[in-house]
């Protein structure tokens, strides 16, 4: 048979993060996706563990920029 279909080859593995840029594989998903919540900085509330707060005043430790 001869059917065009459309693609469905959108797998959730190997997208790049749209908090960190990465691509990351199905092991690290809970590090990309589940949110944190982790206190008083609202820039990064809610963002998962790999999103790096830009806030220089940010106190919290998930998020925090490590130069
Ligand atoms: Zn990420
Ligand atoms: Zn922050
Ligand atoms: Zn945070």
């Amino acid at each position: 048979m001869n059917q065009s279909s459309v693609p469905q080859n959108v797998d959730t593995e190997r997208l790049p993060c749209p908090y960190c840029g990465d691509s990351y594989e199905s092991g690290d998903l809970a590090r990309h996706n589940e949110p944190v919540q982790c206190g008083p900085c609202i820039q990064c509330v809610g963002k998962p563990a790999c999103f790096t707060c830009g806030l220089m005043y940010c106190a919290c430790d998930v998020h925090k920029f490590r130069g």
